[in-house]
């Protein structure tokens, strides 16, 4: 009798233990992914399949952003729930940058660590390192490890800037102390090989500005030397990714963990691995986007291995909208065909319409969100309010003060909206966009008159409202000074 009392309070327990887990959370971020890259969302002549079967599997919204049109300031409000344009120097972050996040800041990752997570950042950083600039030779701090994360493997910069090593922790990965790892502006010695001396050397040639230090036949913004063994080559960033993904997920799966895969696909330069040249038919730049989505089926395929998916929410989203040009001669516009890649929208990257910020958007966790499509407005601000709430932690006073707790939107569990707005800015602040419902205002400069349109009745932003509707004008404009003025 006592035996039987005994193993009953035991599987009481067991069964409290496994109600009571922690969701791990995976956020996948793909790189200037657009809208219509995504072929759920209808518009794309390159098939994702593993993306259509987490949204099929999950929530696919049709109103998910990013909270601005480049890389850097998306990824610091990302982290901070903070917009990025009430910081300085939070626009693209160059080669040689400081870390733009302080250490011990609140950010999603710290929240998540404190909530009894374990926390990995592996892919694109892009938001600096070091305290004043980063000590390549030496630690790298303050970076990730110092703003939640307990480990990383990453690109410390992004692609098309140099350099091509991978951070691991602390330290620049296999870096040989003989052979130093030198980082700069100026042109380190009259004969250094450029894209301009050395451009007939080139495997991939360059478009506009990327024409600096070669490294793997291709041209970089900014000069580098020496660290010639941690030196990675292009074709091999998304295996080395994928394959730590796969590690840390499986070394973590009896405790609840975040993951943060940040992807550099499809941003240029557009080197995919060899298996994946010529398969889209679009060029390098649809042979990234395949790469990309065959990376987000490894991520899912490593969480069923280690039958997480009834234990794990995967998010998927982008950093900004899509960009065909930027910066090499890579087929992106010749080999386009049909396919759209804002989807119906107008602009992409470096533009607050709504091709800038509105992009694939997917939540997926088996055996908790029913299967769906949703267009309740949902932005990458809000990962950290959300995921805290998840977590079941509160957000300290003050931090995070543009993050909205929208986790019922992201579960599914109600489709009506949460946040009442959404804003997109550009790289540097100047320019924003804003939704409130089916009405959009566009200011692309401070000394400019904005313009209004109805998403609605024209999804394309092509029918300038402002000189027929003042009222709802100065309605939009109000509005868009108060959240700009937001205190912390
Ligand atoms: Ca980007």
């Amino acid at each position: 009798m006592k035996n039987n009392l005994l193993w009953i309070l035991i599987g009481l327990i067991t069964f409290t233990q496994a109600e009571n887990r922690k969701p791990n959370i995976i956020v996948i971020i793909g790189d200037d992914v657009g809208y219509g890259d995504f072929s759920a969302n209808g518009s794309s002549a390159i098939s994702t399949p593993h993306m259509d079967r987490l949204a099929k599997e999950g929530i696919r919204f049709t109103s998910g952003y990013c909270s601005a049109s480049t890389c850097t300031p998306t990824r610091y409000s990302l982290h901070t729930g903070v917009y990025a344009f009430r910081e300085k120097n939070t626009g693209i972050a160059p080669p040689d940058g400081p870390a733009i996040i302080p250490a011990n800041t609140v950010t999603v990752a710290s929240l998540l660590k404190d909530a009894g997570y374990r926390t990995a950042a592996i892919g694109k950083w892009h938001l600096g390192l070091g305290e004043n600039r980063p000590d390549w030779n030496g630690e790298l701090k303050p970076g990730p490890l110092e703003i939640g994360y307990d480990q990383c493997l990453l690109l410390p910069t992004t692609n098309d800037r140099v350099p091509q090593v991978y951070v691991e922790n602390h330290r620049v990965r296999n870096l040989d102390p003989q052979d130093p790892l030198w980082i700069g502006k100026e042109k380190p010695s009259p004969d250094h090989p450029t894209g301009v001396t050395h451009r007939d050397t080139l495997f991939m040639d360059w478009s506009h500005d990327h024409n600096q230090t070669i490294h793997n036949g291709v041209s970089r913004i900014g000069f580098y030397t020496g660290g010639k063994a941690a030196r990675f080559r292009d074709q091999d960033l998304t295996d080395e990714w994928v394959k730590s993904c796969h590690q840390f997920i499986t070394e973590n799966k009896n405790q609840p963990f975040f993951l943060y895969y940040a992807s550099h696909s499809i941003h240029v330069p557009r080197l995919p691995h060899e298996r994946f040249l010529g398969k889209s038919g679009h060029g390098p730049r649809g042979d990234s986007l395949l790469e990309f989505d065959w990376s987000v089926g490894e991520i899912m395929k490593a969480v069923e291995d280690n039958k997480l998916s009834n234990d794990t929410l995967i998010i998927l989203c982008s950093d900004n909208g899509p960009v065909l040009d930027d910066g090499y001669k890579d087929d992106a516009v010749t080999k386009l065909g049909k396919h759209q890649p804002s989807g119906p929208f107008r602009g992409g990257k470096y533009s607050v319409f709504e091709g800038g910020t509105r992009t694939p958007f997917i939540t997926r966790w088996s055996g908790k969100i029913k299967p769906a499509v949703s267009d309740a407005p949902v932005s990458t601000v809000d990962f950290a309010a959300s995921f805290a709430a998840l977590a079941g932690i509160s957000v300290p006073q003050g931090a995070c003060r543009d993050s909205v707790n929208i986790l019922p939107n992201l579960l599914g569990e109600t489709n009506s909206p949460i946040r009442d707005h959404i804003l997109q800015q550009d790289n540097n602040g100047k320019a924003f966009g804003l939704r409130v419902g089916a009405w959009k205002l566009v200011r692309e400069k401070m000394d400019k008159q904005s313009q209004l349109y109805n998403l609605k009745q024209d999804p394309q932003e092509k029918n300038n409202l402002a000189q027929s509707n003042p009222e709802q004008l100065k309605i939009m404009n109000d509005r868009l000074e108060q959240i700009l003025a937001k205190k912390k």
